[in-house]
């Protein structure tokens, strides 16, 4: 074995036994040689005209950085024991993606025990139990070998190459662990989390984001190598095909959460038919990369990239647009963005291989999963907000229309007030005009013939006398011809005014009767009373001394016939009138200007 070494002169042999707890990049120390044809064997890599074509890396780096390639590539570690006891070192391919990746190890007896292991076959054929590729090397004291890694990949190929002592790897995989498993619980918390909210709101968005953020934990379980040996449609779990078919879903469920949480069918129509367009070929694309995945690894990554730059455009555009979500989405979406281009530029050998760029996409992933949890709980304050706003605006609204409807009220009821106050002016003065007469002023003969009832029930339910001394003007036809009517007018008015002037009891109504006949009604009066009454009146308008040419006095005067009586139920007030009547008829046969009373 030591002599084989030496046909590799221009190998360095990497002592073991320096090795420290830290591990060490292996890219300066093995030799590297492409196999474009796959066709190679580890008898024919190992034989001494392929020996001159491994060739080695002079700058050390983290990793082999080969890119999207179809060639299978070797790899060459020689590898000593300097120390005088037997060592185990590790030898870490730590990149869970490779599709390939077969160890041959020295036997110790001049052979090789090969490993068959990769992303593409199931992980009990692994050699040591963990997520990346461990090989446990067995060195015996002062000894060398030789091991052969081949490796070939369906996506992109890195291959950080690491020797570790068992223990510092031990420590860095329970670390390593933690860091999955905060991820996996923080994961975990935002599915639970959302998908109550989802039960208890039911709105599509959340079930959106738990969708998402399922299809994202499990690309990146499978992308990790944590995930189990099942298979899917049948295609392992663990394979490239699910991991890029895993990361597709979590594209088309991200793009139409974000559709949904930035409304872009209403702020963005034309970019949001692309949108769904988008998710209709990452929803066909499992199928594609089923068929076909190591064609079309390297143009789905950019696709995937030009997404990922597509849906930061939409949320730019829908924050510039004042759309509060967008902020959010543009940072959570910022920051998985920054880890997915750095996951995805060291795949693609750009960047260099370091915590942050292996573990940007998770630390990404899991800063935007509650940058975007907390949206949608912002998102819920900015609806009870809004509902408070809008309850606030109802409340305004019933209130003016309360104050509104009080003010009318108030105005209705004023106006009403108005209205029957005037009414009840007009009503009492019509009844006013309704019961006086015209011409004199007097009490009408409506108004008497009213009281007249009144005073006759009255005066029989009392027992008292009622009495009704009727008054005519003398001569008066002769009077209207002579001076005319106008004057006969005002002549009427003088009288009437003189009777209602010497009539000074409350209780005694004067009224006119009739054309130039007065009557007036006196309660408790007997005739006597009643005719010494009547005798006052005829005296008073002879006292006026109105003029009359026509009347043997030459002045004007009244006639009146008086009557008064018990009324009894059997005789109507109109025998009362009856009387007066005929008495009057009687003062008019006897000569005129004076009383006659009802015998
Ligand atoms: P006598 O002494 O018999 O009563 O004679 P007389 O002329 O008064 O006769 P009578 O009572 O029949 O005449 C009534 C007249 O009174 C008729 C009419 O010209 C007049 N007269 C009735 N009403 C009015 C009125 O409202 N205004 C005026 N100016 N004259 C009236
Ligand atoms: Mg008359
Ligand atoms: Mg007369």
């Amino acid at each position: 074995m030591i002599c084989s070494l030496g046909a590799w002169a221009e190998d360095r042999v990497l002592d073991s036994a320096q090795l420290k707890e830290e591990p060490l990049s292996l890219t300066t120390w093995v030799g590297l040689l492409e196999d474009s044809t796959r066709t190679l064997t580890i008898e024919t890599a190992r034989s001494a005209e392929m020996a001159e074509r491994f060739h080695h890396e002079r700058i050390a780096s983290a990793s082999f950085a080969l890119g999207f390639t179809r060639s299978a590539y070797w790899f060459r570690l020689a590898i000593g024991n300097s120390s005088n006891q037997a060592l185990t070192r590790l030898l870490v391919v730590d990149n869970p993606r490779i599709s390939q990746v077969d160890a041959y190890v020295p036997d110790g007896q001049g052979g090789y025990r090969v490993w068959r292991t990769g992303a593409d076959r199931p992980q009990t054929a692994k050699a040591y139990d963990n997520r990346n590729f461990v090989f446990a090397l067995q060195l015996a004291a002062n000894s060398q070998q030789e091991i052969y890694l081949r490796v070939e990949s369906s996506i992109g190929l890195l291959v950080p190459l690491q020797l570790w002592t068992v223990e510092g790897f031990q420590a860095y995989a329970r670390e390593d662990y933690m860091a999955r498993a905060g991820y996996m619980g923080i994961a975990v918390a935002m599915i639970l989390f959302n998908l109550m909210l989802f039960i208890a709101l039911r709105e599509r968005i959340y079930l959106l984001y738990v969708t998402f953020v399922l299809c994202a934990v499990c690309a990146l379980t499978i992308k990790n190598g944590m995930a189990p040996d099942w298979t899917l449609f049948g295609l392992p779990l663990n394979s490239n095909e699910a991991y890029y078919s895993g990361a597709s879903l979590a594209l088309s469920s991200m793009l139409l959460f974000m559709r949904s949480m930035l409304q872009t069918a209403r702020l963005l129509p034309r970019v949001d038919r692309w949108l769904l367009a988008l998710v209709a070929l990452y929803l066909i694309s499992p199928l594609i990369y089923a068929a076909a995945l190591a064609q079309v690894s390297r143009i789905a990554i950019v696709i995937n990239l030009l997404t990922a730059f597509v849906m930061m455009g939409v949320a730019l555009a829908c924050a510039l647009k004042r759309q509060r979500s967008a902020y959010f989405f543009l940072a959570a979406f910022g920051l998985l963005i920054l880890g997915g281009a750095t996951t995805t530029l060291r795949a693609m050998g750009i960047l260099p291989t370091n915590a942050f760029t292996v573990d940007g996409l998770q630390i990404g992933s899991s800063l935007e999963m509650l940058l975007l949890a907390f949206a949608l709980a912002d998102r819920i304050n900015v609806m009870r907000q809004e509902k408070l706003r809008a309850q606030a605006r109802l409340l305004q609204t019933q209130e003016q229309l309360v104050e509104t409807l009080q003010r009318s009220e108030r105005e209705l009821e004023h106006r009403v007030t108005e209205r029957t106050e005037e009414l009840r002016v007009l009503n009492s003065r019509l009844q006013t005009l309704s019961l006086t007469d015209a011409l004199t002023g007097i009490a009408n003969r409506r108004h008497f013939d009213e009281v007249l009832i009144k005073e006759w029930q009255h005066a029989q339910r009392a027992g008292y006398p009622l009495a009704l001394p009727l008054v005519d003007v003398d001569w008066f036809k002769a009077y209207n011809d002579h001076y005319g009517h106008l004057a006969g007018d005002s002549c009427l008015q003088q009288i009437a005014h003189t009777l209602a002037a010497t009539i000074n009891r409350s209780t005694d109504l004067v009224a006119r009767y009739g054309g130039e006949e007065f009557v007036f009604l006196a309660p408790s009066t007997g005739l006597d009373g009643a005719q010494s009454m009547a005798e006052k009146l005829v005296e008073a308008v002879a006292a006026l001394e109105l003029p009359h040419e026509h009347s043997p006095l030459d002045h004007i005067s009244i006639s009146i016939g008086v009557a008064s009586m018990r009324s009894d139920a059997a005789s109507p007030p109109q025998s009362l009138l009856q009387r007066a009547d005929a008495a009057l008829y009687r003062a008019k046969a006897q000569g005129r200007n004076r009383v006659a009373s009802d015998s």
